[in-house]
């Protein structure tokens, strides 16, 4: 298991956000987490990177104890990527710098060495020819595309994406979730925050459904949405699909 999360709580002020969820993902594993909006599904995975204290709970990450007061928390965000909704790149950096930067100015990698890996990351997401642009000139698919990159020139041992396809126009969705399916071929950890059901479906190993903060339900894909066994399951999946 190369995630462990026990009795995970997140409270803010008297709001309590995470109520106990426990689980454990497993290396090249890929886990969809569905559930309605507010459920804590953003809360969880900014969590798992440190974004956000814990209140409660333990996370243990590639051998990692977050609640560890000794744990180094820019090793763990080394080894854990995240992609969001929204894109975030630099505006004032090309594509390829914004690859390259955290390598160099955190990794201290040797700037022609983060280069190249960068450029192969590019080709990689299939966006080789626009090292030199600046993202304005990207559609939102291409932007996110850069993103993920991005996250993995760390050489993320997990990947997070919080429902990295949300902002798109249904049509650059598709090239985004390409980039997603061809990772999980290769066998990248990852959790995916989702609304795409039929992503969930087709690549997830797990899916998990949370609701009001805690997993309500969780199962191979199939299950879940074929015979899903919990009320506000059924009710969230027939809202949605
Ligand atoms: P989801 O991603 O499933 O939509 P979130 O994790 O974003 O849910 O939010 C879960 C709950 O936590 C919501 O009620 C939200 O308003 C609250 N929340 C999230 N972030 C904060 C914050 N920084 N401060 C206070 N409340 C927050
Ligand atoms: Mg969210």
């Amino acid at each position: 298991m190369i995630i462990q999360v026990t009795d995970l709580r997140k409270s803010y002020g008297k709001l309590e956000v995470l109520k106990g969820i426990t689980t454990q993902v497993a290396e090249r594993e890929v886990v969809c987490v569905i559930g309605p909006s507010g459920s804590g599904k953003s809360t969880f995975l900014r969590c798992l990177n440190q974004l956000e204290e814990m209140s409660g709970g333990r996370i243990v990450i590639a051998g990692r104890d977050l609640s560890d007061p000794k744990v180094d928390i820019n090793k763990v965000r080394e080894e854990v990527g995240m992609v969001f909704q929204r894109f975030n790149l630099f505006p004032h950096k090309t594509v390829l710098e914004n690859v390259t930067l955290a390598p160099i100015k955190v990794k201290k990698m040797p700037p022609e060495e983060a280069r190249k890996h960068g450029l192969a990351l590019l080709k990689k997401v299939g966006l080789e020819d626009k090292a030199d642009v600046y993202p304005d000139r990207l559609s939102g698919g291409q932007m996110q595309r850069v993103a993920i990159a991005r996250a993995l020139a760390m050489n993320p041992k997990v990947m997070l994406f919080d429902e990295p396809t949300s902002a798109l126009d249904p049509e650059l969705v598709g090239e985004v979730l390409g980039v997603m399916k061809n990772l999980a071929r290769e066998g990248m950890t990852m959790i995916v925050v989702t609304h795409e059901m039929g992503f969930a479906r087709e690549v997830s190993d797990r899916v998990i459904f949370m609701d009001q903060g805690v997993i309500v339900e969780e199962g191979a894909p199939e299950q879940i949405f074929s015979s899903p066994r919990n009320d506000r399951l059924r009710a969230f999946l027939g809202r949605t699909s």
